[in-house]
């Protein structure tokens, strides 16, 4: 076995973590379920929510059957909702085909949403089969370990990753071993303040010998982030909330929103025009994405004449219901603000 399996297989069995709700028991749906919460998202935040939605949907049956709103509110608050979108579409997908995830690496990059790695753990801890993994705290993990240089997010780098991730996959307990590999880079080689002098892996970590630890991995290049501006409207009748549902594409796709006003996009006409009643401004806040900052004014007034029926995409959603609904991080933050009595 190669020497960095062993110790980490070794490290494993004795400091790593069997307990968490997705191991407990370990299948290849709930494998697949908490990989997808756990990527951009600590642990410690994903728990909860790996809890209410596997309660919720305790099998792939349930996931393919729910409907797209039910999925987006238990993912409320985890942001990247892409990330639920393309998990009930290849739950769908997958029930669809053969009632079952698929148990091959290329049937399951297939899937929405399953890349290379999420599918290597879903093969190895999920159907306890060999395949390597490479997520944000492996690639931090080897980029020390065997020192290798360059910002891990270009193509060449990965590829040279994933072959060092294929070259040291143990021939048995691969589950475990790629198991370890996340908690060594989860709570010894963090990001910020690794923790060498508690490493299994210091006396073959080049970049400990090197005194390169700090400078590994290298960074993204920087780019300041561009900053966007955008109204929302809080809009109240009575003890309910005017919403708008987001396309599918762009940002916070499928998720209720606050009616909304930027530089490309004005309001409906006939929400203009119902628009009445002095404008306060109550509220502004700041939402930063990966590739922008998003300015939000927030604005409020009543309305008059309003269509009797609304559009689909729209409706009044009573205060004391907005958990039913996924909505925008941001959104919740608005909500809270304006019925908390200042
Ligand atoms: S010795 Fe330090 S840098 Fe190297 S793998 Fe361990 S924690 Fe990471």
């Amino acid at each position: 076995m190669q020497p960095l399996a062993e110790q980490v297989l070794r490290w494993q069995a004795e400091h790593g973590r069997h307990d968490l709700p997705w191991q407990q028991p370990a299948d290849p749906y709930r494998t697949w379920i908490s990989e997808i919460m756990l990527q951009q998202t600590r642990v410690e935040t994903v728990i909860p929510y790996f809890q209410r939605f596997i309660q919720r949907f305790p099998d792939l049956q349930a996931l393919a059957e729910a409907s797209q709103d039910e999925v987006l509110a238990l993912w409320s608050g985890l942001g990247y909702y892409s990330r639920a979108r393309n998990l009930h579409k290849a739950a769908q997908q997958a029930w669809q085909d053969q009632q079952q995830l698929p148990d091959t690496l290329e049937a399951l990059n297939a899937l929405p949403g399953i890349g290379r790695s999420t599918a290597g753990a879903i093969l190895s801890l999920g159907f306890g089969q060999p395949a390597p993994i490479l997520d944000g705290n492996v690639k931090r993990l080897f980029c020390r370990h065997f020192a290798i240089e360059g910002w891990p997010g270009k193509s060449a780098i990965q590829k040279q990753l994933w072959a060092l991730a294929e070259a040291q996959l143990p021939a048995h307990d691969c589950g475990r071993y790629n198991q370890g590999l996340m908690d060594l880079g989860a709570g010894i080689c963090t990001r910020s303040r690794p923790a060498c002098d508690r490493c299994p892996l210091r006396a073959s970590c080049q970049a400990y010998r090197q005194d390169q630890v700090a400078a590994l991995p290298t960074p993204r290049p920087r780019k300041a982030l561009p900053s966007r501006h955008c109204t929302l409207w809080w809009l109240r009748q009575g003890d309910a909330i005017l919403l708008h549902r987001r396309p599918e594409a762009g940002i916070w796709g499928g998720l209720w929103s606050l009616p909304q006003q930027d530089e490309q996009h004005d309001l409906p006409s006939w929400l203009d025009a119902a628009l009445s009643g002095p404008v306060g401004e109550p509220l502004r806040l700041k939402h930063t994405f990966t590739h922008f900052h998003l300015h939000i004014r927030v604005r409020e007034s009543t309305l008059s004449d309003l269509p009797p029926r609304l559009e689909p995409a729209w409706r009044w959603q009573p205060l004391d219901e907005l958990d039913q609904l996924g909505l925008p991080a941001p959104v919740r933050r608005i909500a809270q603000a304006m019925r908390t009595p200042t």
